[in-house]
């Protein structure tokens, strides 16, 4: 029997085009895609004849939940890959950024799986890049830091405040208050630009660019809602300006 492997892809931030040629190849090759609740459908159309199976994680904010589906997910790899399916595994974004690819690597090595990664755009970059904000730009922001808003060890909100990069905070709507909170008391000033992008890449997308000051109450206001990312830093102030103007007074007549 030939040997089956897995590809832990990554389908980008939404856009279908934004996908690379390898993912293309390897979802072409697959006999099942294992997709995440993030990924756009439009993708499945490079899949052709492989079984389609939705893994999409819900609930994220309980981990004995997330836990098990996790661990679920890595053994219907290993036995697919066993009985000889080329299996891709389709993350949104980058499988390696905030997407447990890592996870899903090692529990393939230990298992004796092959594995390849293929990556793919990060939303934090791809989706402030679709309102024209480079995450790093000469003169404005030497680097960018991505965070995970929620899971893990407190954040170290003066050393994220100090480092003078762009902060892009995945996972963090439900926290956006405290987020701009905590980093105006580390330091950051009131007026420092920052935008929270709904659904970037996507024609549904919606996006508000404003200061850390004002930020919680406007996104609160225009009720934006996951998947969203919050950007912080003077970059945000190149922002096509006349998009998020026209979409914010859409949502308050709304
Ligand atoms: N591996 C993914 C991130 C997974 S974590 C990547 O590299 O992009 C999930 C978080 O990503 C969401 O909570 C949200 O903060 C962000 N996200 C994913 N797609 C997004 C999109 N189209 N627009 C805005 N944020 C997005």
């Amino acid at each position: 029997m030939k040997p089956g492997k897995v590809y832990l892809v990554g389908a980008g931030p939404g856009d279908p085009e934004l996908i690379t040629l390898k993912a293309v190849r390897a979802l072409g090759e697959a006999d099942v895609v294992l997709v995440d609740a993030l990924v756009n459908r439009d993708i499945l159309v490079h899949a052709r004849e492989a079984r389609i199976v939705d893994v999409g994680k819900r609930g994220r904010c309980s981990s004995t939940y997330r836990s098990t589906p996790q661990r679920f997910i890595e053994k219907l790899m290993v036995r697919l890959a066993r009985a000889g399916n080329v299996v891709v595994r389709l993350k949104g974004g980058d499988p390696f950024v905030f997407g447990r690819g890592g996870e899903e690597m090692l529990a393939l090595r230990e298992a004796g799986i092959s594995c390849e990664v293929v990556s793919g755009i990060t939303a934090g970059i791809g989706a402030p890049a679709s309102i024209g904000i480079p995450v790093t730009h000469r003169g404005l922001s030497r680097g960018v830091t991505f965070v995970a808003a929620h899971g893990g060890p407190p954040l170290e909100w003066a050393a994220l405040a100090a480092s003078r990069t762009t902060l892009v905070f995945y996972m963090g709507l439900a926290r956006l208050d405290e987020i701009a909170a905590q980093l105006m008391a580390a330091g950051l000033g009131a007026s420092t630009p920052a935008a929270v992008i709904e659904q970037g890449t996507l024609a549904a997308g919606r996006e508000i660019v404003t200061s850390l000051e004002r930020i919680a109450q406007e996104v609160a206001a225009a009720r934006i809602a996951a998947p969203a990312l919050i950007v912080v830093g003077e970059v945000v102030s190149l922002a096509d300006a006349a998009k998020p103007v026209a979409r914010r007074e859409l949502a308050h007549a709304a």
